[in-house]
């Protein structure tokens, strides 16, 4: 069986299994976790491209995070009413095109408006 030897800042190297890890792939970093079995202490430590690569192929548990919950969010937040007003919109397809006109970022309303009249 695979043992891992990772560092806790206060109690030094132990070994681990592969299971006592969690691996957290995010599309700009990486870190890996874990609770030292000496003093109970989680512990996350940044992972490079050779640490991801060692982790994963140890079979140390990776969780992908992908890049859409990085994302910055902004503006109000979406509700059931706006939902089915959209779910409205899009029946009719001249209610549809002007409402996308009126939320078009300021640059690109004549490509989009092209493509929406195929
Ligand atoms: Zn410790």
């Amino acid at each position: 069986m695979t043992t891992i030897k990772v560092t806790c800042p206060d109690c030094g190297d132990i070994d681990l299994q592969p299971t006592d890890l969690q691996l957290s792939v995010a599309p700009t970093w990486a870190t890996y976790r874990f609770r030292c079995s000496e003093c109970g202490e989680m512990v996350r430590k940044p992972a490079d491209t050779e640490i991801v690569d060692l982790l994963s192929s140890a079979g140390v548990p990776t969780s992908v995070i992908p890049a859409e919950v990085l994302e910055v969010r902004s503006g109000p937040v979406i509700s059931y009413d706006d939902v089915l007003d959209f779910a409205l919109a899009l029946r009719d397809e001249s209610t549809l095109q002007r409402l996308l006109a009126e939320h078009q970022p300021a640059g690109g309303s004549q490509r989009k408006r092209r493509r929406l009249r195929w």
